[in-house]
């Protein structure tokens, strides 16, 4: 690992204006960010432990006007034992938690660690391979190699995919997440976005898997009061029954109106670059019954357009029942 300046902030402030500084990066837990230094895919001059402001950045509440704020260092053990997150509206944040990793990275990892965790692509992580993601070489390996986890569909020129189990709930919860950049109280700025702007609208190899600015500290995630009748659930399909990670996943947003549907978000994870809302095939769902010809239609569409490589073409077939099941869960 190449030398860097550890700093352990006492203020969210102090942490911001570290954080500004040339080649800085900011750790959560550390999980994937020491690990990528360790392989010296990571070289920060500078390190900013947040883990010493979790009073500041930890914990969930619910405000007067029913908005649900979820602090950036909040744990992922944390997220699925709350009380305020144990009804049907939270339950696919709760099932996306509870099946990452192993009950030990669940203890560790921070939900703002899981969102910006780096892609696992295994040409990227290695430095023995030309990647043009990685900025070693003219191409994606990946394209052409050993792509059975990669992506298959929203890719171009870099066939990665995001593999955070709780972007796509907090996605389909229409979450919004807050940032500092600087000192807040010199000059800094606070910025507050939704969750869809934090990921490059068109992915591409040669630019971040995230649109955060060099220096900006993500302090909360936002999920708005949702409605009467909210239900959400969240599938996925993977290899080994834990200490993985997915290789499809679906998270469903229904509200249930006297047994119909009256609006739905859809949105699949470990299939593409970013983590995909499917609104189109959010839409067939809309004004109808739950039935399992809908739900098959639904999952038809939200795979429609797929690309796959020359290794992954199981993950449509896996990829549509795993969005059966999460509507399944969220109807029944
Ligand atoms: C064996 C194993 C299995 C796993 N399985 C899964 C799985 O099934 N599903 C899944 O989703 N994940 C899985 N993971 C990944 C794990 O969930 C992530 O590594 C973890 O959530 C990262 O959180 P962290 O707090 O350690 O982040 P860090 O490693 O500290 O940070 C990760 C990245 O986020 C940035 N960052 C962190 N916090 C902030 C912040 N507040 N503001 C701005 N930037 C920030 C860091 O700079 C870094 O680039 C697995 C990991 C392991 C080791």
């Amino acid at each position: 690992m190449k030398p860097f300046t550890y700093v352990v902030p006492t203020s969210l402030a102090e942490a911001g204006a570290a954080a500004a500084q040339p080649n800085a990066l900011v750790k959560g837990a550390g999980l994937d960010l020491v690990d990528r230094m360790k392989e010296r895919l990571q070289t920060p001059e500078r390190v900013v432990n947040l883990l010493p402001l979790k009073d500041e950045l930890a914990g969930i509440a619910a405000d007067a006007t029913g908005e649900t704020r979820i602090g950036a260092l909040t744990t992922l053990m944390q997220l699925q034992g709350h009380d305020d997150l144990q009804g049907p509206a939270f339950r696919a944040l709760v099932q996306s938690a509870s099946t990452t990793g192993t009950p030990q990275i669940q203890h560790r990892a921070t939900v703002a660690g899981n969102i910006l965790q780096f892609t696992r692509c295994w040409y990227v992580r290695s430095e023995a391979f030309h990647c043009l993601h990685g900025g070693r070489g003219p191409t994606c390996l990946a394209m052409t190699g050993n792509n059975r986890y990669h992506a298959v569909m929203g890719w171009s020129d870099c066939v990665r995919v995001h593999a955070s189990n709780v972007a796509p709930p907090l996605l389909a919860l229409g979450a919004e997440y807050t940032t500092v950049k600087g000192d807040p109280d010199h000059g800094g700025t606070v910025r507050r976005r939704k969750l869809a702007e934090l990921f490059p609208p068109v992915p591409r190899a040669q630019l971040a898997e995230h649109t955060l600015e060099d220096g900006e500290i993500v302090t909360a995630f936002h999920i708005p009061k949702q409605p009467e009748g909210v239900r959400t659930a969240y599938a996925e399909s993977r290899e080994k029954q834990s200490f993985d990670w997915a290789t499809t996943a679906c998270a469903v947003r229904v509200v249930m109106d006297g047994g119909t549907i009256t609006a739905a978000d859809l949105v699949l994870g470990a299939v593409a670059p970013n983590p995909l809302p499917r609104p189109h095939a959010a839409r067939v769902l809309v004004g109808k019954k739950p039935s399992a010809k809908l739900f098959q239609r639904a999952a038809e569409l939200a795979f429609q357009g797929a690309a796959p490589l020359a290794h992954n073409a199981f993950k449509l077939p896996i990829g549509k029942a795993v969005v059966r099941d999460a509507l399944e869960q969220a109807t029944r």
